[in-house]
């Protein structure tokens, strides 16, 4: 078991060592306060609690960073673990180390083991953007570090849990920050337990050939070293094993078993000055054989870390070859502890305020380099501030996108939270649901059974894609008919802005044709989806206004094709059509209002099919018109409807016929007089030119049924120069 008392002495001596200056009175202060706080707990190993926060203070310490720091690596576990506030802290030590505290006690509350892959880039990123001053960071790491170190007194399961999580988040942090130790640490002491069977061996095959190792790292060590002397350059020089993380990773990476792994040693040569570097470098090149295209200037070119060092690999005696890195020592400094060396440079100027986050946003953004992974990437998105990380109650993460809202949050957990929501906690506080969340909130939404469901500002009010959606979601569902009329009313102000006709909707053929453009099966579902705000108006009229103005474009200009816009009624040709209810009995239907169709101009003894229509009664068809095609669509089949002829032939019917004719003087006359011969009453007859020499006769009259239109029609085509006639007009 450890004692209070050897932590102690250690800690105090390595601050005194690390931060000459720092106020040993406060210190002690902060060491009674946690002890006194700490003092029913136990470690796992049966030492008092009071050991760990000391650990934790020491590797801060030891990592060079200020007293606030050290002061809030004594207290970090003080207000998650023991009854100390945020403001007992404050009042106690000051602001800054509340905050530290406060900062750290966050990042423990988080959650960051995750089975899934996908949200360890979330959690990496939430760790930086959560703590806002880089001490947190720190501390946190060093937290870690004594927790590994101490890993042998948790259980099977949670060392596995813990070692993932140092792997996915501690160690790329660690690296990031450019603090190559305690990564090396945090990495070994993980695969011990990950996988402790590789770990096993490589340490057995170290320890197996320790003495062959160290006799060679010594020979090597002074030929340098001798030769170094010789020429006046004033150098420290060691060599090591390179660690067992990076050993098994060499192994995986190059499909290569120990005995066949050369690159294990690593060699460090550290100088007063840059020039010396180079002078070292040639005199390594020159007392032994160089690997080619292993050199790397890292002066010059620093690594994104901040790292300087020149490396290069050489072959010494009996043919092994390995790797010298020459280094000034404030670029060893920086090796070591990355960042937290960078801190030290700065005590009592300051340290801990925003810029030193900047200076972390700069050395991430400066990423170009191979180096540059995909960590690094996603730690600059979040520096750049557009997502936000807040908490569930239970600590679960939530991701959103900046700037969003209590809505967000809930409809992000789930849409029946969000439709049922009434209100928001965020850190335990009422707040109004539009508040914009921070970076670490907890948030908690209030529901009720008795809610009404989403309004329509939160659409406005949301930030994220997935609270629209659902939103939208709820009105499509919920409020199915208030779509449908809003949806209709802005559908049809859009269709006259652009000066087109409503009746298209209503058409037959073209208003299927049109709702497959639209993707709909109904003109119905279509409004509502315009009501709930999945599709505007002026998108869906845009999707088919093309259609329809080619439509109507074809009914202007080729007057002998069908035009199918013809069959809108109109008010005119129902009056018109004297006989339309008596002359057509409509199966299944009592009293109807009847019209003529004018593409075909049916008349007795046509077999004939009726289309109802929304307001203009029944639209009576010949059946081989073109128009009734699609009768058997699923869509329109309940439409169309069985008629027959009344027993009503003495009454006439006015029908229409087109005759296209080769241009000539006189045609109209002859055409004329052949009506007036066969008694027919004519009720107007007009003609049009048409290209090509062509000209095309409309003639409109009346007959009691299809055999005298027929006849009519032989003696029509009997003129000279009369080439085809159709029925019906466009
Ligand atoms: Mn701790």
């Amino acid at each position: 078991m450890e004692t209070f008392d050897a932590h102690y002495s250690s800690m105090r001596a390595t601050i005194i060592k690390c931060l000459p200056g720092a106020d040993m009175e406060l210190i002690d202060r902060a060491v009674d306060y946690a002890q006194n706080k700490h003092r029913s707990q136990k470690r796992k190993d049966g030492s008092p609690y009071i050991i760990h926060p000391l650990a934790v203070a020491q590797i801060v310490a030891e990592m060079g960073l200020d007293a606030d720091a050290i002061l809030g690596a004594l207290l970090h576990d003080c207000i998650e673990d023991t009854d100390a506030s945020y403001e007992d802290v404050e009042k106690l030590f000051g602001q800054t180390v509340a905050q530290l505290v406060e900062g750290v006690t966050k990042l423990t509350r988080a959650n960051f083991s995750s089975s899934e892959q996908a949200q360890m880039e979330n959690l990496r990123k939430m760790f930086m953007a959560m703590s806002k001053d880089i001490r947190v960071v720190l501390i946190k790491i060093a937290d870690r570090l004594h927790n590994m170190r101490t890993m042998q007194y948790q259980t099977p399961e949670k060392q596995v849990l813990k070692c993932r999580e140092t792997m996915d988040i501690y160690a790329p942090l660690a690296h990031r920050l450019g603090m190559q130790k305690i990564k090396w640490e945090l990495e070994d002491i993980a695969l011990r337990y990950l996988n402790p069977g590789d770990y096993d061996r490589i340490m057995t095959y170290l320890n197996v050939h320790k003495e062959q190792d160290e006799a060679f790292m010594r020979t090597i060590q002074s030929k340098i070293t001798d030769r170094l002397a010789a020429v006046g350059i004033h150098s420290t020089v060691y060599g090591r094993i390179k660690h067992v993380y990076s050993i098994y990773r060499k192994m995986n990476t190059q499909g290569k078993t120990l005995d066949e792994l050369y690159d294990v040693y690593a060699f460090r040569v550290i100088v007063d000055t840059i020039p010396d570097c180079y002078n070292v470098l040639g005199h390594i090149h020159d007392l032994f054989n160089l690997v080619p295209g292993r050199f790397k200037d890292y002066i010059s070119t620093p690594k994104p870390n901040m790292y300087q060092s020149l490396h290069t690999t050489v072959i010494g005696t009996q043919g092994i070859p390995f790797e010298v890195q020459i280094r000034t020592w404030d670029m060893h400094e920086t090796a070591e502890y990355g960042i937290a060396a960078h801190w030290k440079y700065k005590q009592g100027v300051g340290a801990g305020d925003e810029k030193d986050f900047e200076w972390v946003r700069r050395l991430l953004e400066s990423q170009q380099d191979a180096d540059a992974d995909e960590y690094i990437q996603s730690l600059k998105i979040d520096m750049f501030d557009d997502e936000v990380f807040v908490f569930t109650p239970k600590g679960r993460i939530v991701s959103l996108p900046a700037g969003s809202t209590p809505i967000d949050f809930a409809y992000a957990i789930h849409s029946g939270v969000g439709n049922s929501m009434i209100g928001a906690k965020v850190n335990n506080r009422i707040v109004g649901i539009d508040t914009t969340l921070n970076n670490g909130d907890i948030v908690e939404v209030l529901t009720s059974k008795a809610a009404k469901g989403p309004s329509r500002d939160w659409l406005s009010i949301c930030q994220s894609n997935q609270a629209r959606t659902k939103i939208r979601q709820w009105f499509k569902k919920e409020k199915r008919e208030e779509n449908v009329i809003h949806g209709r009313s802005s559908f049809e102000a859009e269709m006259k802005r652009n000066a087109l006709p409503l009746s298209i909707t209503i058409d037959p053929e073209l208003g299927p044709q049109l709702l497959r453009k639209l993707a709909f099966d109904n003109w119905e579902d279509m409004y509502a989806a315009i009501g709930y705000g999945g599709l505007t108006a002026t998108k869906a009229v845009g999707r088919i206004r093309d259609d329809i103005n080619k439509a109507l474009k074809v009914q202007a200009s080729e007057k002998l094709q069908v035009n199918p816009l013809k069959t809108n009624p109109d008010k005119e040709s129902v009056k018109q059509n004297r006989h339309a209810v008596n002359g057509v009995i409509v199966e299944d239907i009592d009293s109807c209002m009847i019209k003529f169709a004018k593409c075909c101009a049916p008349v007795p003894g046509d077999a004939i099919i009726g289309f109802i229509t929304k307001g203009f009664g029944v639209s009576v068809h010949r059946c081989d018109c073109p128009n009734t095609a699609n009768r058997e669509h699923p869509v329109q089949a309940a439409r169309w409807v069985p008629v027959r002829w009344a027993n009503q032939d003495s009454q006439p019917f006015e029908t229409v016929l087109e005759l296209e004719c080769i241009t000539r003087d006189g045609l109209l006359l002859d055409v004329a007089q052949t009506m007036t011969t066969a008694r027919v009453r004519m009720k107007e007859l007009t003609g049009k030119d048409m290209p090509g020499g062509r000209s095309v006769f409309t003639v409109k009259f009346e007959v009691k049924d299809v055999a005298e239109l027929d006849a009519i029609r032989n003696k029509l085509l009997n003129i000279p120069d009369i080439i085809s006639s159709r029925r019906g007009q466009n």
